[in-house]
């Protein structure tokens, strides 16, 4: 069966083909960490989970990237307010955001390139872009033309006249049109920055996802996803300076979620009406929270209410109190192929029809809450034939053929297979990996190279790397594939 998905460039829901076959490659807008994450921030990489989970499940393989924006004005005035750098902040915000993302259960993307990392590539992008005349100089700033991209607006639905009339007073005046937007800003007074062209300076917020969507997924990549409020400008803007840059289509599905709203008001940090991700955490285990958000279709809104939090935890810990007393029962049994036209043939025909209904709420644009109610069915089910006992060999297929399917749809949305301690292992993970960089810090104190590069090189066949920078030494996981 097709995979129809609601595209926001075309405003309707269209049948999912790949760019390549068998394969699918995703992009999704990650975060700015100067701060812990809140529900709404994780909704998101939430969603994404499930989304190329289920991939995963049609049998597609998955490249999945998300960038950290890891300069920015926000984590410059953290770090100001510290008297820390700025790297340190994004550092520990990085780290921490792993910490929630792993109790939630959410698989890492292939690639988290950071902007810090990508300023060269950014630079040759923007320098393009003013060659080819969709980019031009203002002092040590650059700025993109809305006007040179005919189909500036498309995502979005709106025209350059209404965003005009609708533009606020702007900061710089000579911008030749209110909605140009900075591709590159010159360095201010004690700000990080990095030399260009146009002098010292850093990228605007925009162009980083542009580049490295481009570099590491290519033109015409299938999914860019992220919330609905990142349509405008965000996302317009990086359509327009994408598609100016390479002359063809960037993301051909854009998929966005819906808000994460508490007390009538979407969730964010300037309102104030916040619930961390590590405050849920400290009461509920990360399934409950993603059973509560999965309750929803993406792309409708979440109310969320911290009173219904016991009740999400009470319906995850139905599916786990199956999954254990499914292998309880399954143990050491011998299992026999039934026999045909039995009673067991009917039951596992039942098994196929559940299937089947959780791939067609799944395949319509991803409806979470319909395939979390098709779980539930066949939890009922399985639970019932649990109860009747007396497990001779062909009931035991039955019931592993049962628990098999139930531990591939459950493990679709995340909610079976999972490993207890995930948040505490990533914190243990943490510490140890920073006990281990400090340690060999002194023994290059010591003048004990040997023993450093030792160190370096152990840890790197682990899939951990090692930088040293005026700042210190920094670690990170090597990207897979
Ligand atoms: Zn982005």
């Amino acid at each position: 069966m097709a995979i129809y998905v609601y595209n926001t460039l075309t405003r309707r829901k269209e049948e999912f083909k790949p760019r390549e076959p068998g394969k699918v490659s995703i992009y999704v807008c990650g975060v700015t960490p100067y701060n812990f994450c809140h529900v709404g921030n994780a909704r998101p990489y939430l969603v994404w989970d499930v989304i190329r989970r289920y991939f995963a499940y049609k049998g597609y393989s998955v490249r999945y990237i998300q960038n950290f924006t890891d300069v920015d004005d926000k984590i410059i005035n953290k770090a100001k307010e510290e008297g820390v750098s700025a790297l340190a902040v994004a550092d520990r915000y990085i780290k921490e955001y792993f910490a929630d993302m792993d109790a939630l259960g959410i698989q890492r993307a292939d690639v988290y390139p950071r902007v810090t990392d990508h300023i060269p590539d950014i630079i040759r992008v923007v320098e393009a872009l003013v060659k080819s005349g969709h980019a031009y100089v203002l002092g040590g700033d650059v700025y993109y033309s809305v006007e040179s991209f005919p189909e500036y607006g498309k995502l979005s639905g709106r025209s350059l006249d209404e965003l005009k009339a609708g533009a606020r007073i702007e900061v710089n005046e000579e911008k030749r049109h209110p909605m140009d937007f900075a591709l590159w800003k010159a360095a201010k007074e004690g700000e990080p920055a990095w030399d260009s062209p146009w002098g010292p300076g850093r990228p605007g917020w925009h162009i980083e996802c542009s580049v490295m969507a481009l570099k590491y997924l290519g033109e015409g990549f299938d999914f860019h996803g992220g919330g609905s409020d990142l349509i405008f400008p965000h996302h317009e803007n990086e359509i327009a300076q994408s598609e100016a840059y390479a002359g063809t289509a960037f993301a051909r599905y854009w998929v966005h979620n819906g808000f994460v709203n508490m007390g009538g008001e979407k969730m964010a940090k300037s309102v104030g009406n916040v619930v961390r991700v590590r405050d849920i955490l400290a009461e509920f285990p990360g399934a409950a929270l993603r059973y509560y958000m999965l309750s929803t279709h993406y792309r409708s809104p979440i109310d969320f209410r911290l009173e219904d939090m016991p009740a999400a935890q009470r319906g995850w810990e139905r599916l786990k109190l199956l999954e254990e007393n499914l292998a309880r029962a399954l143990d050491g049994r011998e299992a026999a192929a039934p026999a045909e036209s039995s009673e067991a043939q009917a039951f596992l025909a039942r098994l196929e029809g559940f299937k089947n209904s959780f791939e067609a709420a799944m395949d319509d644009d991803f409806n979470t809450a319909q395939a979390l109610a098709v779980l539930f069915e066949l939890a009922r089910e399985l639970n019932a034939y649990l109860a009747q006992g007396g497990i001779n060999g062909e009931r035991a297929y039955v019931l592993s053929q049962g628990r098999d399917l139930f531990l591939k749809l459950g493990g679709v949305l995340g909610l079976t297979g999972i490993k207890e301690g995930g948040r505490e292992n990533a914190e243990l993970i943490d510490g140890l990996l920073d006990l281990v960089v400090e340690l060999r810090q002194e023994a290059r104190k010591r003048k004990d190279f040997a023993a450093a590069d030792r160190v370096r090189d152990r840890l790197a066949e682990l899939g951990v790397i090692l930088e040293d920078t005026p700042q210190g030494t920094r670690w990170r996981f090597a990207p897979r594939g």
